[in-house]
């Protein structure tokens, strides 16, 4: 499948591993928006938040476990922000479900 996500998970794309599990893979982005943005993913090809199911939401709750795991390992101790942009009217980009986590200063207060 072309999936650039599913190449960074397997490794065939280089990327900078902050946290792995069975199934969650967490990784920098490549263009960050604020001093701590990290990719929070499932290793198993989801294309978005529309694609989560009975069958699959646990893998979601393993990234929701995880999480705070890597907020607290990246020192974000006064809050951050999770954000899943999900299709056209989001500008989903790369269409595998995805979680940002972004921290490490004041975001606006403005989410939209
Ligand atoms: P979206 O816009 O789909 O919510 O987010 C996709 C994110 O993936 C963007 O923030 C973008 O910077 C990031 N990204 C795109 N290509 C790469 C890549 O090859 N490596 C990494 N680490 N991040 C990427
Ligand atoms: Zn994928």
């Amino acid at each position: 499948m072309d999936c650039l996500f599913c190449k960074i998970i397997e490794g065939s794309i280089p990327s900078k591993k902050v946290y792995e599990s069975g199934s969650v893979y967490a990784f920098r982005d490549i263009n960050p928006m604020a001093p701590v943005h990290v990719l929070v993913v499932p290793k198993m090809h989801i294309p978005s938040m529309d694609g989560v199911n009975a069958e699959n939401s646990a893998r979601v709750a393993d990234i929701f476990e995880a999480i705070p795991k890597i907020a607290e390992a990246e020192g974000l101790t006064n809050g951050y922000r999770v954000i899943s942009n999900c299709g056209e009217d989001a500008c989903q980009t790369v269409k595998h479900l995805h979680f940002h986590l972004l921290g490490g200063r004041k975001l606006p207060d403005q989410m939209a």
